[in-house]
């Protein structure tokens, strides 16, 4: 049941997983920007685990209101490019899912709206080698998984963000600071989408 404790399991299992690819991730971005990514990020989700938990559970808390706590911890906490983005996709998901449960539609809004939240926020298309490119094609797949179960579209989204990530590594980044490396930014896969591919899959452990 994708409901607010979920979406606290959510954060909680993002928090973690992050943690443990904190260096990873770093290393990823001493590759293509300035190697902060990962500590960025494990910042951000050490101040939302804070935070819910200073933060005890109303009775009808709704999806929308534990994602807006996410959002506004993560846009004062991580900093750097990722912080105003990983913040705006969570409010826009926030907006749309104010809500006790979400259904398999209700999981394409949420990533509908944080796709359109990051390309508001950083107007980058997908194919520039930023996480629009596992933001881009996880929405993609749970529109077109649409219609199965609610866990299952989450599912198919969480693989298509891992394979968007993936396939940024040949990419040429167009946007960000990797893009101060023109073609030298070619063989490495970008940061911001394998976390992003990272926290969805997250929210899929959440959900089992
Ligand atoms: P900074 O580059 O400021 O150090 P981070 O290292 O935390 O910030 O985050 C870098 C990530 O942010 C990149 O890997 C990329 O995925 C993402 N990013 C940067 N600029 C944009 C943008 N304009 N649109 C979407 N994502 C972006
Ligand atoms: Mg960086
Ligand atoms: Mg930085």
């Amino acid at each position: 049941t994708l409901d607010a404790a979920w979406a606290r399991r959510w954060a909680a299992q993002a928090a973690a997983t992050v943690a443990a690819a904190k260096d990873d991730l770093t290393e990823l971005d001493r590759q293509i920007g300035d190697g902060d990514h990962g500590h960025n990020l494990d910042r951000g989700f050490r101040a939302v685990v804070a935070k819910l938990d200073a933060t005890p559970a109303a009775a009808d808390e709704t999806v929308g209101a534990v994602l807006k706590l996410v959002a506004t911890t993560l846009m004062s906490t991580v900093g750097g490019a990722a912080g105003p983005l990983y913040g705006t996709a969570f409010l826009r998901a926030a907006k749309v899912t104010d809500r006790e449960e979400l259904d398999a539609p209700a999981v394409v809004a949420l990533l509908e709206a944080a796709v359109e939240g990051i390309t508001a926020r950083g107007h980058a298309t997908t194919g520039e080698k930023t996480m629009v490119d596992a933001w881009q094609p996880a929405a993609e797949a749970a529109a077109g998984a649409d219609g199965a179960t609610t866990l299952a579209v989450l599912e198919a989204a969480a693989a298509a963000a891992d394979a968007g990530a993936t396939a940024t590594i040949p990419l040429v980044a167009t946007k960000g600071r990797a893009s101060y490396l023109g073609e030298r930014s070619a063989g490495h896969e970008d940061p911001g989408a394998r976390s992003t591919a990272l926290l969805l899959a997250a929210a899929v452990a959440a959900a089992e």
